[in-house]
Protein backbone atom coordinates (compact mmCIF):
# COMPACT_ATOMS: atom_id res chain seq x y z
CA UNK A 1 0.00 0.00 0.00
CA UNK A 2 1.47 3.85 -0.70
CA UNK A 3 1.96 5.69 1.34
CA UNK A 4 -0.84 8.44 -0.32
CA UNK A 5 0.32 11.65 2.12
CA UNK A 6 4.09 11.48 -0.05
CA UNK A 7 1.75 11.26 -3.51
CA UNK A 8 1.71 14.82 -4.75
CA UNK A 9 -1.77 16.13 -4.96
CA UNK A 10 -3.02 15.49 -8.26
CA UNK A 11 -2.07 11.92 -7.68
CA UNK A 12 -4.18 11.68 -4.04
CA UNK A 13 -6.88 13.27 -5.86
CA UNK A 14 -6.56 10.54 -8.51
CA UNK A 15 -6.12 8.03 -5.55
CA UNK A 16 -9.37 9.33 -4.22
CA UNK A 17 -11.84 9.37 -7.78
CA UNK A 18 -10.79 6.01 -8.58
CA UNK A 19 -11.13 4.25 -5.33
CA UNK A 20 -14.64 5.95 -5.20
CA UNK A 21 -14.94 4.86 -8.86
CA UNK A 22 -14.40 1.38 -7.92
CA UNK A 23 -17.32 1.44 -5.15
CA UNK A 24 -19.15 2.37 -7.40
CA UNK A 25 -18.72 0.20 -9.46
CA UNK A 26 -18.71 -2.82 -7.24
CA UNK A 27 -22.46 -1.21 -6.29
CA UNK A 28 -20.43 -0.07 -2.79
CA UNK A 29 -21.14 3.54 -2.85
CA UNK A 30 -20.71 4.87 0.36
CA UNK A 31 -22.48 8.46 -1.11
CA UNK A 32 -19.55 10.63 0.98
CA UNK A 33 -19.75 13.90 1.74
CA UNK A 34 -23.54 14.77 1.33
CA UNK A 35 -24.57 15.63 5.07
CA UNK A 36 -25.62 18.61 6.51
CA UNK A 37 -22.48 19.19 8.17
CA UNK A 38 -20.69 18.92 4.90
CA UNK A 39 -22.91 21.28 3.23
CA UNK A 40 -21.77 23.69 6.14
CA UNK A 41 -18.55 23.21 6.67
CA UNK A 42 -17.99 23.90 2.49
CA UNK A 43 -20.63 27.10 2.64
CA UNK A 44 -18.19 29.92 3.07
CA UNK A 45 -15.04 28.72 0.58
CA UNK A 46 -14.35 25.25 -1.35
CA UNK A 47 -11.56 23.21 -2.08
CA UNK A 48 -12.58 20.69 -4.92
CA UNK A 49 -9.90 17.48 -5.09
CA UNK A 50 -10.19 17.59 -8.80
CA UNK A 51 -11.63 19.21 -12.19
CA UNK A 52 -13.69 17.16 -14.47
CA UNK A 53 -14.23 17.81 -17.90
CA UNK A 54 -17.05 15.00 -19.14
CA UNK A 55 -19.68 14.33 -21.34
CA UNK A 56 -23.41 15.34 -21.59
CA UNK A 57 -24.56 12.25 -21.39
CA UNK A 58 -27.13 11.04 -18.65
CA UNK A 59 -25.54 7.72 -17.98
CA UNK A 60 -22.07 9.51 -17.42
CA UNK A 61 -23.04 11.80 -13.95
CA UNK A 62 -19.40 12.27 -12.11
CA UNK A 63 -20.42 12.55 -8.90
CA UNK A 64 -22.35 9.59 -8.89
CA UNK A 65 -19.57 7.35 -11.21
CA UNK A 66 -16.58 8.63 -8.79
CA UNK A 67 -18.85 8.50 -5.27
CA UNK A 68 -18.28 11.77 -4.30
CA UNK A 69 -20.08 14.51 -2.75
CA UNK A 70 -20.75 18.46 -2.63
CA UNK A 71 -17.32 20.47 -2.88
CA UNK A 72 -15.35 17.53 -4.26
CA UNK A 73 -15.87 17.81 -7.55
CA UNK A 74 -15.52 20.73 -9.99
CA UNK A 75 -17.34 20.13 -13.21
CA UNK A 76 -17.89 20.72 -16.90
CA UNK A 77 -20.06 18.84 -19.28
CA UNK A 78 -20.10 19.39 -22.78
CA UNK A 79 -21.66 17.13 -25.40
CA UNK A 80 -18.04 14.96 -26.09
CA UNK A 81 -15.99 17.14 -23.73
CA UNK A 82 -16.07 19.73 -26.20
CA UNK A 83 -14.60 22.70 -25.39
CA UNK A 84 -14.39 26.94 -25.91
CA UNK A 85 -13.57 29.76 -24.19
CA UNK A 86 -16.58 29.72 -21.90
CA UNK A 87 -15.04 25.82 -20.64
CA UNK A 88 -11.10 26.45 -20.85
CA UNK A 89 -11.70 29.72 -19.04
CA UNK A 90 -13.80 28.21 -16.60
CA UNK A 91 -10.69 25.69 -16.19
CA UNK A 92 -8.32 28.41 -15.57
CA UNK A 93 -10.53 29.57 -13.28
CA UNK A 94 -10.15 26.35 -11.16
CA UNK A 95 -6.39 26.60 -11.13
CA UNK A 96 -5.81 30.03 -10.94
CA UNK A 97 -8.57 30.88 -8.01
CA UNK A 98 -8.84 27.60 -6.49
CA UNK A 99 -5.76 26.07 -7.32
CA UNK A 100 -7.79 22.66 -8.18
CA UNK A 101 -3.82 20.48 -8.99
CA UNK A 102 -5.65 17.90 -10.97
CA UNK A 103 -8.03 17.85 -14.26
CA UNK A 104 -9.72 14.52 -15.65
CA UNK A 105 -10.91 14.64 -19.21
CA UNK A 106 -12.99 11.78 -19.12
CA UNK A 107 -14.74 10.28 -22.35
CA UNK A 108 -16.82 7.26 -22.32
CA UNK A 109 -18.23 4.25 -24.47
CA UNK A 110 -20.72 4.54 -27.29
CA UNK A 111 -20.73 8.34 -27.10
CA UNK A 112 -23.57 9.91 -28.91
CA UNK A 113 -21.68 12.59 -30.40
CA UNK A 114 -18.85 11.00 -31.65
CA UNK A 115 -21.27 8.75 -33.26
CA UNK A 116 -23.34 11.45 -34.48
CA UNK A 117 -19.69 12.88 -35.96
CA UNK A 118 -19.12 9.25 -37.70
CA UNK A 119 -22.48 9.61 -39.42
CA UNK A 120 -22.14 13.13 -40.65
CA UNK A 121 -18.77 12.67 -42.03
CA UNK A 122 -19.76 9.19 -43.44
CA UNK A 123 -22.86 10.22 -45.21
CA UNK A 124 -22.01 13.63 -45.92
CA UNK A 125 -24.71 15.02 -43.41
CA UNK A 126 -25.20 19.08 -42.23
CA UNK A 127 -25.92 18.77 -38.37
CA UNK A 128 -28.37 21.32 -37.82
CA UNK A 129 -27.62 24.91 -36.54
CA UNK A 130 -24.58 24.70 -33.39
CA UNK A 131 -24.63 20.80 -33.53
CA UNK A 132 -22.52 21.49 -36.51
CA UNK A 133 -20.09 23.32 -33.57
CA UNK A 134 -19.85 20.13 -31.88
CA UNK A 135 -19.41 17.78 -34.90
CA UNK A 136 -16.71 19.78 -36.31
CA UNK A 137 -15.14 20.08 -33.22
CA UNK A 138 -14.85 16.41 -32.95
CA UNK A 139 -14.35 15.80 -36.77
CA UNK A 140 -10.54 15.56 -36.78
CA UNK A 141 -10.20 12.85 -33.47
CA UNK A 142 -12.40 10.66 -36.34
CA UNK A 143 -10.12 11.38 -38.98
CA UNK A 144 -7.43 10.34 -37.34
CA UNK A 145 -9.06 7.48 -35.29
CA UNK A 146 -10.23 6.11 -39.30
CA UNK A 147 -6.35 5.04 -40.05
CA UNK A 148 -6.09 3.05 -36.76
CA UNK A 149 -6.50 -0.57 -36.34
CA UNK A 150 -9.56 -2.05 -34.55
CA UNK A 151 -12.78 -0.19 -33.24
CA UNK A 152 -13.24 2.95 -34.54
CA UNK A 153 -16.07 4.36 -32.04
CA UNK A 154 -13.68 3.41 -29.58
CA UNK A 155 -10.81 4.73 -31.13
CA UNK A 156 -12.53 7.92 -31.91
CA UNK A 157 -13.30 8.82 -28.09
CA UNK A 158 -9.89 7.79 -27.06
CA UNK A 159 -8.45 10.41 -29.72
CA UNK A 160 -10.84 12.97 -28.84
CA UNK A 161 -9.90 13.42 -25.56
CA UNK A 162 -5.94 13.17 -26.43
CA UNK A 163 -7.14 16.03 -28.55
CA UNK A 164 -8.61 17.89 -26.03
CA UNK A 165 -5.90 17.54 -23.74
CA UNK A 166 -3.67 19.03 -26.41
CA UNK A 167 -5.70 21.89 -27.01
CA UNK A 168 -5.99 22.74 -23.58
CA UNK A 169 -2.43 22.57 -23.33
CA UNK A 170 -2.34 25.90 -25.17
CA UNK A 171 -3.85 27.76 -22.26
CA UNK A 172 -0.81 29.46 -20.66
CA UNK A 173 -2.45 29.27 -17.30
CA UNK A 174 -2.75 25.40 -17.67
CA UNK A 175 -0.11 24.94 -19.16
CA UNK A 176 2.18 26.90 -16.99
CA UNK A 177 0.61 25.35 -13.90
CA UNK A 178 1.48 21.87 -15.25
CA UNK A 179 5.19 23.65 -15.83
CA UNK A 180 5.58 24.69 -12.15
CA UNK A 181 4.01 20.99 -10.81
CA UNK A 182 0.50 22.54 -10.16
CA UNK A 183 -1.81 20.80 -12.19
CA UNK A 184 -1.22 17.43 -13.77
CA UNK A 185 -3.98 16.61 -16.71
CA UNK A 186 -5.27 13.11 -17.60
CA UNK A 187 -7.25 11.39 -19.71
CA UNK A 188 -9.64 8.37 -19.03
CA UNK A 189 -12.37 6.33 -20.63
CA UNK A 190 -16.27 5.33 -18.35
CA UNK A 191 -17.37 1.97 -19.56
CA UNK A 192 -21.65 2.09 -19.52
CA UNK A 193 -21.80 -1.43 -18.51
CA UNK A 194 -19.22 -2.39 -15.93
CA UNK A 195 -19.10 1.83 -14.60
CA UNK A 196 -15.16 1.31 -14.19
CA UNK A 197 -12.96 4.23 -14.99
CA UNK A 198 -9.94 3.79 -16.35
CA UNK A 199 -7.34 6.21 -17.22
CA UNK A 200 -5.41 5.93 -20.33
CA UNK A 201 -3.40 9.00 -21.25
CA UNK A 202 -1.45 11.23 -18.81
CA UNK A 203 -0.17 13.99 -20.47
CA UNK A 204 1.80 15.41 -17.82
CA UNK A 205 2.78 13.03 -15.25
ZN1 LIG B 1 -20.93 11.34 -24.78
Amino acid sequence: MTDQTSLHPADQALHRLLTGNRRFSAQQSIHPNQTLDRRLEIARAQKPLAMLLGCVDSRVPLEIIFDCGLGDLFVIRTAGQVIDRAVVGSLEFGVAELHIPLLVVLGHARCGAVIATIEAMDHNLEPEADIQALVDAIRPAVAIAETQPGDRIANSVRVNIELVIERLLSSPVLSNAIEKGNLKIVGAHYALETGVVEVYASSTS
